[in-house]
């Protein structure tokens, strides 16, 4: 393997729903007014992060790992995929070394907990946290994230080798 770093890339868009629990990024929304309907817990963020992670090391993707027809993936929490994704990525002798997230959501709103959105995905990706950003964006009021029926995460992440 030469020791070139790998960029990825990761986009994922979930519909919301009035009801549903909000968890992004790993931290959890109570106050939220909708949340993002998924397979497992539609944490569009956390996957977006996963399939950059994944993209970079040239491990396919989320879906294929993390098939949305298994039931053992109902409901789950994506912040075990993110663990299985790292073991993968160690194993292939890869680690993250950045990672730059945009969060585009009408709600809820994402300001005060962007703080705790980098903590968290630093401890999920094992990194430190000046090495992770998270910039939360609205729609604008346009298509589908504008009329908040909608969320998307994108992320980039660079990797070197161990
Ligand atoms: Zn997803």
């Amino acid at each position: 393997m030469d020791s070139l770093p790998r960029i990825g890339l990761g986009i994922d868009v979930h519909r919301l729903a009035t009801g549903r629990p909000c968890v992004l990024g790993g931290v959890p929304f109570p106050e939220a007014k909708a949340g993002p309907v998924g397979h497992s817990d539609g944490d569009a963020l956390l996957h977006a992060a996963c399939d950059a992670v994944l993209g970079a090391a040239g491990l396919d993707d989320l879906g294929t790992l993390f098939s949305d027809r298994d039931p053992a993936h109902q409901g789950r929490a994506s912040a075990e995929f993110c663990s299985e994704v790292m073991a993968r990525v160690r194993a292939a002798g890869w680690r993250v070394v950045s990672l730059d997230a945009v969060l585009e959501t009408e709600q809820p709103k994402l300001a005060p907990v962007r703080g705790a959105m980098r903590a968290r995905l630093a401890e999920l990706f094992e990194l430190p946290v000046t090495r992770v950003n998270v910039k939360g964006k609205t729609g604008e009021k346009v298509d589908a994230i504008g009329r908040g029926e909608a969320l998307r995460a994108t992320v980039v992440a660079l990797l070197l080798p161990l």
